[in-house]
């Protein structure tokens, strides 16, 4: 191999796939990271900027067979599944339901735990690294409900959370308006978690990272990876990334393509249960946020955040996969839910987006080596979750990669 070529390749430029390549090249490797499009334009930029290492309740809890039907009759509800692609989903929910076992939550629960272990002390330690560290503010996470009965939904998540020693406080009214005074009167119950950070610009946030994988010697590329082939005998890692008008080859390569990630694999015959959960955020661009932290409207799935560019309202499942239009229908019920709980949005301009969270039936993301395929790694499935784990990812793939 030349002195030049690279010793690892990284498919994906988002923030798991950018945040990968950094940690590499830390350790010494020649990494070159490729992605089909601007980096940073996946899932990762219009996410809702939390960064949430308390979130330790699987998205499957127990009783979920009994509120998903539910929310799929109520038009205003989080979570849609249009008819036409439930046969297609019918697999992984059958999954998702299972997942759903109090053991396989006792599991799940103590995974998620154990992965997002310090994240937020590395995020910060990244922003300072990239010389961005305005990107992160640590004012804790509020999370809004209209009273008791809907607070009392939630409460194997909030036990879940007490068992994994999150701090959180349950507040009223009154403390709900000494941290943000224009929560409207729709909210009375809040659970505040003063641990919790915010990223005010999630796509500068991979930007960033990239340019200084660059300037300190990484390569960036343009291209889309259309296959992969193994170049080494059998037993021995080597890859050759496929694109159309040319291939990169290294004897690693790390799957970091997010929901994409299905298709390279199946050109190689192994198959994961991994769905695009299609999520939606609109901004209100130019506004003052009428907020200083992460405000989760509870009762809705919505997570509002103070942007850098304004005030960000993100949420909603939606299933669907990846080739179909989006459905803006469901950005303007988030927007209409910002507007109900913040008065004085007025005609603000609103940008509105659609983005594929990578989602595995049990939560989890894969992060590791790929089963029976030397010098392949996975890092992908990171779900709801992917801005909160990537450092940690990335810190543990560079470790046992390297
Ligand atoms: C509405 C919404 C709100 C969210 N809020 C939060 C939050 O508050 N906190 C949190 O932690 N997480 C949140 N998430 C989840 C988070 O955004 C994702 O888990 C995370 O961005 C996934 O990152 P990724 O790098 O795996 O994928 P992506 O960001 O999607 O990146 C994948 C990259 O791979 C590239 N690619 C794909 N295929 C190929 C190919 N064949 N060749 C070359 N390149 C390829 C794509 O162009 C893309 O750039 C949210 C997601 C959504 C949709």
């Amino acid at each position: 191999m030349s002195e030049t070529a690279p010793t690892h390749i990284v498919i994906g430029a988002g923030i798991v796939g950018a945040a990968t390549a950094y940690a590499l090249q830390k350790r010494g490797a020649r990494v070159t990271l490729i992605d089909r499009g601007e980096p940073g334009r996946g899932a990762s930029y219009g996410n809702s900027g939390a960064l949430s290492p308390g979130s330790v309740a699987p998205l499957a809890m127990p009783g979920v067979l009994k509120t998903v039907p539910g929310m799929l009759l109520d038009p205003q509800g989080p979570l849609h599944v249009p008819p036409e692609y439930l046969f297609t989903a019918l697999p992984w929910l059958l999954r998702f339901v299972a997942a759903s076992a109090p053991e396989q939550v006792a599991r799940i629960s103590n995974a998620l735990a154990q992965l997002h272990a310090g994240a937020i002390d590395r995020h910060l330690e990244l922003a300072r690294e990239i010389g961005a560290p305005e990107l992160i503010i640590q004012r804790g996470h509020l999370h809004l409900y209209p009273d008791e009965a809907a607070l009392a939904k939630d409460a194997a998540g909030w036990k879940l959370r007490e068992q994994h020693g999150v701090k959180f406080e349950r507040i009223g009214r009154e403390q709900i308006l000494a941290l943000e005074s224009q929560v409207g009167p729709r909210y009375q119950v809040g659970i505040h978690m003063p641990e919790q950070a915010t990223v005010v610009n999630p796509f500068r946030y991979v930007t960033r990272i990239v340019a200084a994988f660059a300037a300190n010697g990484g390569r960036v590329e343009q291209g889309e990876v259309q296959r992969l082939e193994a170049t080494a005998p059998p037993g021995n890692s080597g890859w050759r990334c496929v694109g159309a008008a040319r291939s990169w080859e290294a004897p690693q390569v790390v799957i970091a393509a997010g929901a994409w990630s299905l298709r390279l694999l199946e050109g190689i015959g192994m198959h994961v249960p991994l769905e695009t959960q299609r999520g939606y955020h609109v901004t209100f661009k130019g506004v003052v946020a009428p907020i200083s932290r992460t405000v989760v409207l509870a009762d809705r799935k919505a997570f509002l955040a103070p942007m850098e560019e304004g005030l960000r309202i993100g949420g909603t499942v939606e299933f669907g996969g990846l080739d179909r239009l989006p459905d803006y229908r469901r950005a303007r019920l988030l927007a209409q839910f910002a507007r109900e709980t913040f008065a004085g949005l007025g005609d603000a301009q609103e940008e509105v987006w659609m983005g594929h969270r990578p989602c595995f039936p049990d939560t989890l993301p894969r992060v590791g080596p790929a089963p029976a395929h030397p010098g392949l790694w996975l890092a992908f499935g990171h779900g709801h979750l992917g801005l909160t784990d990537s450092v940690n990812t990335a810190r543990l793939l560079a470790e046992i990669i390297t």
